[in-house]
């Protein structure tokens, strides 16, 4: 295997110049264009973008860049979102002894441009060096951090590459091969309006029936593999009028679909039911609960023994550097990606405090993380080349 050297000032000159181009969500446009340019001119990449503006209300689509084999290897796609949360305008970078962090009145943009750094110095070494390498494709996804939308809206058959790795996590020793699937709703009880001080006996309290209902809840870790909250409450428009109305916004996650049906059942039939046991007490057509149940992302689920973990984990042994396979409670693009048949597993880059304007990163942990990515790319080579020569024998 040859000897992998990253060129560190190189990587942080290029982190720094990308955390200084601003690309909250939908404002992608400047970042994605000096990305294409990198790859594009300076690399000599084939480069494309998709056409999922109308659907995100972004500046721009997704960006495909596509790096040809040495080694005709079933390819291999790398992911990273162009876009940033606020406050992320006029990011002033600060490099001190190895960490990168803002200057404290914005988020450092970290997430996920140091993944964009990553990728952008993996390309320049596998042109610098030769290593033998198979086709290799990055996807640059715009309104990550808004919904997820510009992988929702992408086209798969935009990738010629079926599996491969989203760069898009904090520990830089781990590898995550789960994650939940989500689910968000709305529920609206809607009661009777009245005058709480002349006639509150003709109005129907919409929030205490909630009430009533959401005490009977169970919410947060249900079981090791589900989560569950109620987050936002509205209801009510004066201290001398009964509401009328209580809305509720909440979601469940769960790395099993059933149990998610399950709890989500849970949920749901206790605003049912206590809305119906009013509504029997008092012989009222009122109280009724109407609900809104919308799918968030399907679940990730990469088994241990894929193509692509057993690679990951080879190579990172091969760089003395193992990785942890983990699963999290968290949603991302590699849900959707792997909801549209990319097996993705998801790499942690070492970006640490995220949404946050005490955000950082180490020099040393993207470093490792873009000699992972070397490793990964040999060894997928080196593996892939392998398990075909069997067939190419017979
Ligand atoms: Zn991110």
């Amino acid at each position: 295997m040859t000897p992998l050297t990253v060129n560190r000032d190189r990587l942080a000159q290029t982190f720094l110049e990308l955390v200084r181009i601003d690309s909250v969500s939908r404002e992608e446009g400047s970042i994605a264009c000096r990305v294409c340019e990198i790859f594009a001119e300076e690399l000599g990449a084939e480069t494309k973008t998709d056409e999922s503006r109308p659907l995100t209300g972004s500046e721009t689509g997704n960006l495909v860049v596509r790096i040809p084999g040495s080694i005709p290897v079933r390819p291999l796609f790398f992911n990273a979102h162009l876009d940033t949360v606020e406050p992320g305008r006029g990011v002033r970078p600060v490099l001190q002894n190895g960490r990168f962090s803002s200057d404290g009145s914005t988020i450092l943009g970290a997430d996920d441009k140091a993944a964009i750094a990553i990728l952008i110095e993996a390309a320049r070494i596998l042109r610098d060096t030769g290593i033998p390498h198979g086709p290799v494709e990055f996807l640059f996804t715009v309104c990550e951090e808004i919904g997820l939308l510009g992988a929702k809206a992408l086209d798969p058959a935009l990738l010629s590459a079926r599996e491969g790795f989203a760069l898009d996590s904090t520990d830089p020793n781990v590898l995550i091969t789960r994650a939940p699937q989500a689910i968000r709703f709305t529920l609206k009880v809607v009661g009777k309006a009245a005058h709480a001080g002349i006639s509150p006996e003709l109005g129907i309290h919409a929030i205490q029936i909630a009430a009533k209902a959401m005490a009977g809840i169970s919410l947060g870790q249900i079981d090791p593999d589900t989560t569950a909250n109620i987050g936002i409450i509205r209801g009510g428009t004066a201290t001398n009028i009964v509401p009328s109305e209580c809305v509720l916004e909440g979601e469940v996650r769960s790395h099993d679909p059933a149990r998610l049906r399950k709890v989500q059942d849970a949920i749901l039939g206790a605003f049912h039911r206590e809305a119906g046991r009013f509504r029997e007490e008092t012989k009222a057509s009122l109280p009724l609960v109407q609900t809104d149940v919308r799918d968030d992302y399907p679940a990730l689920c990469v088994p241990d023994d894929h193509p692509i973990i057993a690679c990951a984990l080879r190579a990172s042994e091969r760089i003395g550097s193992p990785l942890k396979l983990q699963k999290t409670g968290g949603g991302s693009d590699a849900n959707i990606l792997h909801g549209k048949g990319l097996t993705t597993a998801i790499l942690g880059i070492g970006m640490q405090k995220v949404h946050s304007t005490e955000e950082f990163i180490l020099l040393d942990d993207m470093e490792l993380t873009t000699r992972r990515v070397m490793a990964i790319m040999e060894e997928w080579a080196r593996n892939q080349k392998e398990g075909q020569q069997p067939t190419s024998q017979n």
